[in-house]
């Protein structure tokens, strides 16, 4: 499904340079729920724009289903952590959620379905005719999910999603991408910081090194696919992985050579 090869960013300019990545090279397979877990300013975002075609690498590729990224591919969505920017809050929520759906020229009846079934998914047909403003941040952010979920990608990318949210409402986003992956056999890339968070979500961990940032270790999340706050995190096995990638990040942080 995705291909990151040898992928290299620099940030240039006001004479000063910036090494956001230094060679990065992983894939994820199609139906796969995928965390990059790094430490803040390790370049999460930088390799997410450069994933999503909205930002060139300075040397590397990007190959989606076969295809190399040159610009936003079709059949890719982005949910971002600043939710609060990317809805409009003249627009109400049926609308925000189908208005990357205008762009696919669909026809209408179509359309009204696919929002109607996404905002379902996220539990918020209710809240259809409101505006974002009217909303809480978790509504939100589940507003911006519902909005990815309607374009029907091949692939969804999440940087940080639920940064701002607070736990309780982060553990229930949690559970409903677990819940959306599982029912739209979506692949999903999600980037966090959170190494729990990383660990509870993946089936696969691909953990990222501190800058100049290249992959750790990608690791096999092998807890029961049937996961569960309360029993999951209980787990001695979570425990375990959780120590482990935390290891990594340790030890990344102490080879690095800044
Ligand atoms: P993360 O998302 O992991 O917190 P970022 O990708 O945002 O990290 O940033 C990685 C590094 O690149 C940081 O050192 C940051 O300061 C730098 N950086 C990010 N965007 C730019 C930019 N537009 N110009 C220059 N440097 C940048
Ligand atoms: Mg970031």
């Amino acid at each position: 499904m995705l291909e990151v090869e040898r992928l290299h960013k620099v940030y240039d300019g006001h004479g000063r340079s910036v090494e956001a990545l230094r060679d990065l090279t992983f894939r994820v397979d199609a139906g796969e729920l995928v965390c990059l877990v790094g430490p803040s300013g390790c370049g999460k975002t930088t390799l997410l724009k450069c994933v999503s075609g909205l930002l060139a690498p300075t040397s590397g590729t990007v190959t989606l289903e076969g295809r190399p990224v040159t610009g936003p591919p079709t059949g890719m969505a982005v949910v971002l952590q600043e939710y609060g920017r990317s809805l409009f809050p003249w627009l109400r929520v049926a609308a925000n959620v189908e208005l990357p759906l205008k762009e696919k020229k669909l026809p209408k009846s179509r359309r009204r379905d696919l929002v109607a079934q996404a905002l379902d998914a996220v539990g918020l047909a209710d809240a259809a005719a409101a505006y974002p403003w009217q909303l809480s941040g978790g509504m939100q952010q589940r507003v911006a999910i519902a909005r990815a979920i309607a374009y029907e990608p091949h692939i969804m990318l999440m940087d940080e999603p639920f940064a701002a949210v607070d736990a309780q409402t982060r553990a229930d986003l949690e559970d409903l991408i677990r819940r959306i992956w599982a029912e739209f056999s979506m692949t999903i890339l999600f980037v966090t910081h959170d190494i729990d968070e990383a660990v509870y979500l993946g089936r696969r961990v691909v953990v990222l090194s501190s800058s100049p940032t290249v992959v750790q270790e990608d690791l096999e999340i092998d807890l029961p696919a049937d996961r569960d706050q309360l029993t999951t995190r209980a787990l001695p096995r979570f425990t375990e992985l959780r120590g482990h990638v935390y290891e990594q990040i340790q030890k990344a942080k102490a080879t690095t050579d800044v």
